[in-house]
């Protein structure tokens, strides 16, 4: 699993009272159910929520890559040093 499942929370919403419930994708991909904090319902993820999630992650992943590619390199700006 890549560190963006670690990063990233992901919004679940209860189908018993809307409550919107985030939690780490990484911990949903595990255990497929989270526990909701409105009604502490258990609200259990579907095979296709599951794998929206993942690619949801692994777009968000590549888009990670491709910014630290095309952003320079931090410039070390030391114009502050001068008296
Ligand atoms: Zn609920």
């Amino acid at each position: 699993m890549n560190s963006v499942a670690f990063a990233t929370h992901y919004p679940v919403s209860c189908p018993g009272c809307q409550t919107i419930t985030s939690r780490r994708a990484s911990e949903l991909l595990q255990a497929r159910f989270l526990a909701c904090r409105g009604c502490d319902m258990k609200i259990e993820l579907s095979e296709s929520q599951l794998n929206r999630m993942r690619r949801t992650i692994a777009d968000l992943g590549d888009c990670q890559r491709r910014s630290a590619e095309h952003c320079p390199a931090p410039v070390d700006n030391d114009a502050g040093s001068g008296d």
